[in-house]
């Protein structure tokens, strides 16, 4: 008797282990163009510890929900940065990842770079925004297949800083701008960039990238 409910117990167990197992597999794919939908995940214990780390950074965000918007576009695990210390213009769903290693990158690199460099205190970041649900653009046909950083919002384009003292120093006006110490401050943001992400694209890449630092949260090593 004991030993047949014994075995109706394991044999139960085994069951939900099973089905736990296929709640965390990936779901087949949503066609493009589909319905967006909200995901009932669990929060990952990596995005749990980010958004610790956020607090701790006294980084002000909030959490958004997980959303699968179909043809390969989803925002798992993402945040909306609300303070940083710098306002940031166009920021909108990143993954906590991103915008861990973006709000260390402003405050540790981008602020002392400006201030050191360019003799004048950073008062906003532009961007060009974060998530967008498209390809990649400007490389060969075969790689444009492929989905960009930013249709998992992990990646942002950063265009220009403004100074305290009116300076408005934009990627398009600064890289091979005539002042030295611009061009410097632009190179150096850069070279911190490439150290904190796995991948950083600048004008000196290619053509698409003339008015933007493309900045994505993977692990290529990927730097130009
Ligand atoms: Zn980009």
């Amino acid at each position: 008797m004991f030993r047949s409910l014994a075995v109706v117990l394991l044999t139960l167990s085994l069951a939900a282990c099973a089905s736990g197992d296929r709640r965390n597999a990936q779901a087949p794919q949503r066609p493009a163009g589909a319905r967006p939908i909200t995901l009932d995940l669990p929060t990952s214990r990596e995005t749990k510890a980010c958004f610790a780390d956020l607090s701790r950074a006294e980084v002000r965000y909030s959490p958004l929900p997980d959303r699968d918007f179909g043809g390969g576009c989803q925002i798992v695990g993402a945040v909306q940065l609300l303070d940083i210390g710098i306002p940031v213009t166009n920021l909108r769903a990143m993954r906590c990842g991103l915008a861990r290693s973006f709000s260390g990158w402003v405050e540790h690199a981008v602020v002392p770079a400006a201030h050191q460099m360019l003799g004048s205190d950073l008062v906003r970041i532009e961007s060009m925004g974060t998530y967008a649900c498209r390809n990649v653009v400007g490389t060969s046909a075969a790689y444009a297949a492929r989905r960009s950083g930013h249709a998992t919002a992990n990646a942002v384009d950063v265009s220009g800083f403004v100074l305290q003292d009116g300076r408005r120093i934009t990627i398009q006006g600064g890289w091979n701008n005539p002042d030295p110490n611009i061009r410097a401050f632009l190179r150096t943001i850069r070279a911190s960039a490439c150290r904190r992400f796995g991948t950083v694209l600048s004008p000196d890449y290619n053509a698409v990238h003339y008015n933007h630092l493309h900045i994505e949260d993977d692990r290529a090593g990927f730097c130009r």
